[in-house]
């Protein structure tokens, strides 16, 4: 266990008494009888507080999912040539689940469909064949039908309630991997940002590389540019890059570790597609994971300014945008404040600082589409949230697409 893990505090094993304490200042008063709170436990009992309102009677499913082990995806990778990987998963039956969205969406509509003509046939028996085909008509263009996800993509998953295991990834004979096991649900940002061919996308936080990777299975990125502040996190994802993707490819990948925020000044206006997955509470890492947790008590003002830095990212992300190109936001939490108002902030200041008219895109269609596989939240002002839930364990993610106009 970290040391911040213990949850005692009979000794003085505090990193930051034992800073104060080798700086000459006074020693901190070291008690039995003043035990330190687990970051973890700060984080739940947070989250009791402010996602019991949010979120209410669907909380305590939503708490016990954090709780419990999350579901992963398999992302299988183009460029490995492994051999049957898509067999072997279907016989332990799972599914690729972009391919299916719209397969099974269909099917739906069409049920609705029929049961909405049975229903119109029952209360009137003269002129149904017109209502029946103009409900036909409809429901055939209704936005799943209508809606492109970037199909490139495969992801396999388990079905709903089905929590078996994938086995660890398999090199080929050149080394690449046959697949990245992944939260699945980190795979609807980028499907929402829909690469089309040649075009320049820049992925502003990147690091340890999973979208940028997602990225990349779309074979539809011009350039793509990874960007990461974080030196140690930017060595994350060159692994992941050599162990996933052939030197030809990765040599088209530019990788910088910049502050993200100042990216207007180096390349503003440039880039047809931006993913700004900004860091933020991290919840299931944060009621898991003692290290490297932003509950610490000494993390409290780096926590406290997340929603600022959220924004400044999403504002350089706007930037970095040409206009009519479009960036979709992300977090993996489900805090409000660092999903809804930071994009109710950031179209506010794009339109009256730097006079960017911004258009937040509906993304309705991923819930109908991807309900077979993630719980949705139905009540999100603007853009989409996966809620954990214990038979769908994936999530939180939190995704939001704006247009520059
Ligand atoms: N997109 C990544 C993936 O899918 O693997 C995960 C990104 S993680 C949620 C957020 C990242 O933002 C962290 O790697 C962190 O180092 C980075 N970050 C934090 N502040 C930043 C800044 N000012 N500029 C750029 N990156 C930043």
């Amino acid at each position: 266990m970290a040391a911040d893990g213990h949850s005692g505090g009979s000794t003085c094993s505090n990193p930051e008494q034992s800073v104060k304490g080798h700086l000459g200042e006074p020693k901190p008063f070291c008690a039995a009888t003043a035990p330190r709170i687990p970051p973890t436990r700060l984080a739940l009992h947070h989250f009791d507080v402010s996602y019991s309102l949010q979120l209410k009677d669907l909380w305590p499913s939503v708490r016990a999912a954090l709780l419990c082990e999350q579901k992963y995806g398999a992302l299988l990778n183009s460029f490995s040539a492994v051999d049957h990987v898509a067999q072997e998963l279907e016989l332990l039956n799972a599914t690729d689940f972009v391919a299916e969205a719209p397969k099974k969406a269909q099917r739906w509509q069409q049920a609705a469909a029929a049961e909405e003509a049975g229903r119109v046939e029952s209360v009137s028996g003269e002129g149904r064949t017109v209502m029946q085909a103009e409900t036909m008509t409809r429901a055939e263009m209704s936005p799943p039908n209508r809606a492109s996800v970037s199909s490139n993509i495969k992801c396999y998953t388990f079905p709903k309630g089905d929590i078996t295991r994938f086995r660890p990834a398999r090199p080929d004979a050149l080394g690449l991997l046959d697949y990245y096991l992944m939260d699945a649900a980190s795979l609807l940002p980028v499907l929402a940002l829909n690469v089309r061919p040649d075009d320049f996308v820049l992925d502003l936080c990147a690091a340890p590389g999973g979208k940028t990777l997602a990225l990349l299975q779309t074979g539809l990125c011009g350039h793509l540019a990874a960007n990461d502040i974080s030196v140690s996190r930017t060595k994350r994802l060159y692994q992941i890059l050599h162990s996933y993707i052939p030197r030809e490819i990765r040599e088209t990948v530019s990788v910088t570790s910049c502050d993200g925020r100042d990216w207007e000044q180096l390349e503003g206006g440039t880039f047809h597609k931006v993913l700004v997955d900004v860091p933020c509470t991290t919840d299931r890492h944060s009621v898991m994971e003692q290290d490297n947790n932003i509950f610490h008590k000494r993390r409290t003002k780096e926590r406290q300014m997340l929603p600022m830095l959220q924004l400044q990212l999403l504002m350089a992300g706007i930037l970095a945008t040409k206009p009519g190109g479009e960036v979709v936001y992300s977090t993996c939490s489900l805090s409000p404040l660092q999903n809804e108002y930071v994009i109710e902030r950031a179209v506010e200041v794009a339109e009256t600082q730097y006079n960017i008219g911004i258009h937040v895109e509906d993304l309705s269609h991923f819930r109908t589409l991807f309900q077979d596989t993630f719980s949705f939240f139905s009540d999100c002002r603007l853009g989409e949230l996966v809620l954990p839930h214990l038979t769908a364990n994936f999530g939180p993610m939190y995704f939001c697409k704006l247009r520059r106009m």
